[in-house]
């Protein structure tokens, strides 16, 4: 049913007045989108004919054209790129051992934005801490010409909140400096128990802050210097070489045009970029393939509002989302909601809108149409709707959340092991179906997000 499509069989222009969302035709789309395979041919395109990622590498400009060609072959409009200037951090190699008492080939992944050792590595005693609190608590000098290792465990949780807890610790090693150590460890922030490591940015430390080369570990090995130090000191010796090098990002982006121009914009999208070890098919090509097959099937029922797909050029290191803002100051305005995909493939199983929408006509009937794919309509209203659209939303740009099950995302997410093989075809057509009904009915919804519908 649609109605629209009549209307224009008349020669009538109903489009801004009458265009209330119809959760018919937001049912069909979700019906269409679980047996559609876009989303995965994009996602088996991205991670074989790019691969890994990193901003600042020749594969992420690759990735940009990969990116704009995507765009003009699904038939967006408005395909463009925006650049922005990038320190981009790169790794070169790096090695691990225990020297003594048992010697041990270590498994570790330099972090994003570590110095490098002297060329001939770092070779001092570890002294370990069973969390971080435990080195917070401990006295300045207590680790003097050492080497620190924080062998903190992740818990598992559906949601972000156990990663949210875990994730400090990666970004310690000024806390570790600040007592005299030499070089940082980590046990590698992951709900697995794999010898993967999970690399990851640190937080650039402020101005002032001593740094020292930082490496996360395997989780089988952070355990086994643990285990080693129990029973007297353990040596380890480190080398991690990386490099910094000013260069460009870019953010591509592409548009369903809607049918009424005045009626805003809805901004969505993933992060182009990725981390090296893996193909970035969960972090975050599912994010791209997932939004992009979800706008494009949008575009068969003549959305009323614009929907915008964003490809942000800099996330795992920082910069696309500050990026975005300044480059879209002027049109903030024309943005009516934003939202990113960057929490994997995994079903989604909630969704949370800003203050009020729940209450609006048009947007209750939505509930009904995303309960059989066993999502629920979050009475929370939405806070964050992903990193790159943090600056935006902080702006004033309203936000949703498409909520993913994060349960196994942390055993693979930025490791060797976040590859295609993890992506789960149907979780990730449950999440183009969330995301075009959802679409669907705020694309042709009249409620105001950022006046909570007044
Ligand atoms: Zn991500
Ligand atoms: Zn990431």
């Amino acid at each position: 049913m649609h109605f629209r499509g009549i209307a224009f069989g008349l020669g009538l222009c109903l489009a801004a007045s009458a265009a209330l969302a119809d959760p018919q035709t937001a049912a069909a789309l979700r019906d269409k989108a679980l047996a559609d395979d876009t989303a995965w041919n994009l996602l088996e395109s991205l991670t074989s004919e790019i691969g890994p990622r990193p901003a600042g590498s020749p594969a992420v400009a690759r990735a940009r054209d990969w990116g704009v060609a995507k765009l003009n072959t699904l038939g967006f409009t408005n395909v463009h790129v925006e650049p922005f200037a990038k320190t981009a951090w790169l790794r070169g190699t790096e090695s691990g051992e225990v020297v003594g008492p048992f010697p041990h080939k270590l498994v570790l992944l330099g972090l994003g934005n570590s110095p490098s050792t002297p060329p001939q590595g770092i070779t001092a005693e570890v002294t370990v801490f069973k969390s971080l609190a435990e080195l917070k608590a401990a006295p300045e000098n207590c680790c003097a010409g050492m080497i620190v290792l924080v062998n903190q465990p992740m818990t598992r949780t559906q949601d972000i909140t156990g990663y949210a807890t875990a994730v400090a610790a990666r970004s310690a090693a000024p806390e570790a400096a600040r007592r005299g150590a030499v070089a940082y460890l980590v046990r590698s922030i992951s709900t697995s128990t794999s010898r993967s490591p999970h690399t990851g940015a640190m937080r650039p430390p402020g101005l002032g802050v001593k740094v020292i080369p930082a490496a996360a570990l395997g989780v089988p090995d952070a355990d086994l210097i643990e285990h080693m130090a129990a029973r007297g000191p353990v040596r380890v010796h480190l080398a991690l070489q990386s490099h910094t090098e000013d260069t460009a990002a870019w953010t591509v982006s592409g548009d369903i045009p809607g049918s009424d121009p005045k009626a805003g914009i809805i901004v969505i999208g993933g992060h182009l970029d990725s981390w090296d070890p893996g193909t970035g098919a969960i972090d975050d090509g599912a994010g791209i393939a997932i939004t992009m097959a979800a706008a494009k099937l949008a575009a068969g029922a003549h959305p009323r509002r614009t929907i915008r797909v964003v490809m942000w050029g800099s996330e795992e290191t920082g910069g696309s989302s500050a990026a975005y803002l300044a480059a879209h100051k002027k049109d903030l305005g024309d943005i009516v909601i934003a939202g990113e995909s960057d929490l994997g493939a995994d079903n989604i199983y909630s969704l949370q809108l800003p203050a009020g929408a729940w209450d609006a006509p048009d947007i209750k009937p939505l509930e009904a149409v995303l309960a059989p794919l066993k999502i629920m309509a979050s009475s929370a209203p939405a806070e964050e709707g992903g990193s790159d659209v943090e600056d935006i939303h902080g702006a004033g740009v309203p936000v949703l959340a498409l909520n993913q099950d994060a349960s196994r995302y942390f055993d693979y997410h930025h490791s060797q092991d976040d590859t295609l093989a993890i992506v789960d075809p149907v979780q990730l057509r449950q999440n183009v179906a969330a995301w075009v009904a959802t679409l669907s009915v705020l694309a042709d919804s009249n409620f105001n997000f950022r006046k909570g519908g007044k």
